[in-house]
């Protein structure tokens, strides 16, 4: 069994204290998100800031990270589904909770019952939810240009002229920005100009448009509640000047074995040769940890903070490492080898691989062993 101590010589960021280190594990770290989450409050203008933990907080966790927020100030979250909504609420005493989905098949009475408040998106679930008694309280997503989910403009008029939303207690209005990474671009302010104005139709309603990118871009879009991911979890969504947010997250696989290998020897699924002796060290990180296709071609590892090269191809569960030139790092079966961490952070990884930072997030997040430092957790 590797104890904490000699895990943490071997490398390894943080592991639990009992478990042995024997598949890629990732790390988040619960005080840089409650910190992030600080950034962007200092950041806003005005309005305030909420956070979107939707797909189990982008991959990081539900509970731990929206209890992390909640102990940093944060009281609004939205969630992708009913089923997690349930899981917020009860992790967070207090929490308002906003279903991205809507209403998703779903009766109001549902979400009334469980306090939660769906985002409603079409014509027919505003008309449903107005049905519920007592008076339901909801969310409102208008399609302002993404084109994707959210009731269209002139659909919203004509609701909102008639009797459609009076028996309706409209929380938030909402839309989603289409050019995320590119804040400047002229559909974002086409977007927020259409969305002011219908807006306007309900004045009562707290408008939210900004996400992370928008929080760093400037006052203009600091209206009513941001929603914010990307930048809690250390994901930089635009290249903009000023945008804080720090790494959140570092992945570590352990060596299953090292190997000397002579000249001439295969290596990997390819049947690659070699032509100079090599040492050899297979890690255990494969494709179902979420390591994308090209990722062995165009990233490396850090062995003692030394880059190391992949060699042969990503298999499941392993992938190999040419460690020849850094035998001085005593290099050996169990010692950890850094894949996302201080020498390779998430978002350098996604523009050598071409990428978006939270697929790769989400992709270690939701097929690695989770462990937690800071927010009060052990390990
Ligand atoms: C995911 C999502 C966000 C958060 O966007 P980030 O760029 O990650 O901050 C906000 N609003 C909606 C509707 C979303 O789906």
């Amino acid at each position: 069994m590797l104890r904490l101590k000699e895990a943490q010589a071997a490398g390894c960021a943080h592991p639990p204290a009992e478990e042995p280190v024997a598949r890629a594990r990732l790390t988040v770290d619960l005080d840089a998100i409650a910190r992030n989450f600080a950034a962007v409050r200092g950041a806003l203008s005005q309005g305030a800031a909420s956070a979107v933990v939707k797909r189990d907080a982008y991959g990081l966790g539900l509970v731990p990270v929206v209890r992390s927020l909640a102990a940093a100030g944060c009281r609004v979250f939205w969630v992708e589904t009913f089923e997690e909504g349930l899981s917020v609420r009860q992790a967070v005493a207090g929490a308002r909770v906003f279903v991205l989905q809507g209403l998703a098949g779903r009766r109001p009475q549902d979400f009334v019952e469980a306090r939660l408040i769906p985002a409603l998106g079409t014509a027919e679930e505003i008309a449903l939810s107005a049905q519920a008694a007592p008076r339901m309280s909801v969310a409102i997503n208008l399609d302002t240009g993404l084109g994707r989910m959210g009731v269209l403009p002139d659909a919203f008029r004509e609701i909102a002229a008639g009797s459609g939303l009076k028996s309706l207690d409209v929380a938030v209005l909402m839309s989603h920005l289409a050019g995320f990474s590119e804040p400047d671009r002229d559909g974002n302010r086409s977007q927020l100009a259409l969305f002011q104005e219908l807006s306007a139709l309900v004045p009562d309603a707290l408008p939210s448009i900004a996400t992370s990118s928008f929080v760093y871009a400037g006052p203009r879009w600091h209206i009513g509640l941001a929603r914010v991911g990307s930048a809690l979890y250390g994901v930089h969504s635009a290249r903009i000047a000023g945008y804080r947010s720090e790494p959140v997250i570092a992945l570590d696989a352990p060596v299953l074995s090292v190997q000397g290998l002579r000249a001439g020897s295969r290596l990997g699924y390819r049947g690659d040769r070699i032509n100079e002796p090599r040492r050899i060290a297979t890690i255990a990180l494969g494709y179902a940890d979420g390591l994308p296709e090209a990722f062995t071609d165009r990233c490396s590892a850090f062995v003692n903070n030394r880059r190391a090269a992949f060699v042969g191809d990503a298999a499941m569960t392993t992938t190999c490492v040419d460690v020849t030139g850094l035998a001085d790092t005593g290099i050996r079966p169990r010692q950890c080898v850094e894949i996302v961490g201080p020498n390779q952070d998430i978002n350098v990884l996604s523009g050598a691989l071409g990428i978006n930072a939270n697929r790769l997030l989400v992709a270690f997040g939701l097929s690695t062993h989770r462990t937690y430092r800071g927010g009060g957790s052990h390990g």
